[in-house]
């Protein structure tokens, strides 16, 4: 960097790694030298993609589908996306409001650039999914973070909302189920801050990533279902990364109102194109091929269930952790501001110690807590919760 010729851009000098994905290579980092490491960083299914979704992606290369496509999608794929916020959520969409982009993580940014010039204010509740405060500062926005710990189960209160709007305020970001926490808000729990937004006439970022894991019959809300003043002003982004174990395919997609989807259309047009031509029709598959692919994300569920309420279970057995059991995604969120170490001292040392590697709450805006990701065996999930528990029982002594 020293010896550059000339400064870096402020967008270069003030953007924050990935906290995630830093833990995660220094995890495996170990593990190539040969450690016995428990990794709980990992923030993707630990399955497979589904063969017939596969099969269907070799089939497109094989026939020739290896041209630039239509920016916002193919056809069938944005119908298909369309038909399926009807059969889910009973909302209709017509195809021209529905984008694929690179990745749910791109969809998000052309969200926030399509919505916030530079000076606006963007509320994003804590814990946040890391990337959300350095896309809101990357459109030249400023990011309001509101807390909202475990006394509230990680979910964000009207009044809360309410108190952080001021007159800047652009844009609400919104993530259920969460990441990191795995928090499923209520319907009635959204609706009543949605309603704040509307009455402060913001825009609504509704990222539904996770829309498809929930346990103990949790029901997850789609934002642009509630009203039609809240479809006007929602968008709503899912993709295929963690329901259908796709993370490598970088395929996300965003439905909103049509001259919000047109907009985020022409930007990315100027920064990306279309997702990879035949990567589409891998895409178009899962969502096709219903029955596969409802076979294949049970398997991943059952699987995901397991391990989350068995290391719920062992987490609230370590005297000073306590966790509260969420109902969504593949991370729990344990407390343990009882041991009095910075969280990523924690995290530090008990990897250096125990080899068991986890993200600090406060890469997330919330310190005292870890994110443990059960997206991993069944075994390293055991193995490692022995491990935290011995770690603690050294720092009570
Ligand atoms: C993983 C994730 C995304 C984006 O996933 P992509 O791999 O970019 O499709 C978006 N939001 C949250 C909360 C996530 O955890």
């Amino acid at each position: 960097m020293s010896n550059l010729p000339l400064p870096l851009s402020a967008w270069a000098l003030n953007v924050a790694p990935s906290p995630t994905l830093a833990v995660d290579a220094k995890a495996k980092a170990l593990q190539a030298a040969g450690e016995d490491v428990c990794g709980f960083a990992a923030g993707e299914p630990d399955f497979d993609t589904p063969e017939h979704i596969k099969d269907a992606c070799i089939a497109a290369l094989k026939a020739g589908k290896t041209k630039y496509a239509p920016t916002p999608g193919i056809e069938p794929l944005r119908q298909a996306i369309a038909e399926r916020y009807g059969s889910d959520y009973n909302l209709k969409v017509a195809p021209s409001q529905v984008i694929v982009s690179p990745g749910g993580k791109f969809s998000c940014y052309l969200g926030v650039l399509a919505t916030c010039s530079p000076g606006d204010e963007v509320i994003v509740p804590a814990p946040f999914w890391v990337s959300y405060p350095e896309m809101v500062k990357l459109a030249g926005a400023v990011p309001k973070i509101v807390l909202a710990d475990d006394r509230s189960g990680f979910r964000l209160t009207p009044a809360q909302l309410e108190a952080a709007i001021t007159p800047k305020t652009k844009l609400l970001i919104l993530n259920s189920p969460s990441n990191p926490t795995g928090a499923v808000y209520s319907r009635r729990e959204l609706e009543a801050i949605v309603a704040v937004a509307l009455k402060h006439n913001l825009y609504i970022l509704s990222d539904e990533m996770y829309e498809h894991l929930v346990y103990d019959g949790a029901t997850p809300s789609c934002v642009a279902t509630f009203s039609k003043e809240a479809e006007a002003r929602t968008i709503v982004v899912a993709g295929f990364s963690k329901t259908y174990a796709m993370t490598g395919w970088r395929i996300g997609t965003t439905v909103a109102p049509a001259p919000i989807a047109k907009a985020i259309s022409e930007l990315q047009s100027q920064m990306s194109s279309n997702v990879t031509t035949f990567a589409q029709y891998g895409a178009l598959a899962a969502l096709k091929e219903k029955e596969k692919t409802a076979a294949a994300l049970k398997t991943m569920l059952v699987a995901f269930d397991r391990r989350r309420k068995f290391l719920h279970a062992e987490l609230n057995k370590i005297p000073g952790i306590t966790c509260l059991l969420a109902e969504g995604a593949f991370y729990l969120f344990p407390n343990i501001s009882s041991f009095g170490l910075k969280d990523t001292e924690f995290c530090a040392r008990l990897l250096d110690s125990e080899k068991v590697a986890a993200v600090p709450g406060s890469a997330f805006g919330a310190e005292g807590y870890l994110r443990l990701s059960y997206a991993t065996s069944d075994e390293i999930i055991q193995k490692g919760v022995t491990r935290l528990a011995r770690f603690c029982a050294g720092l009570k002594k």
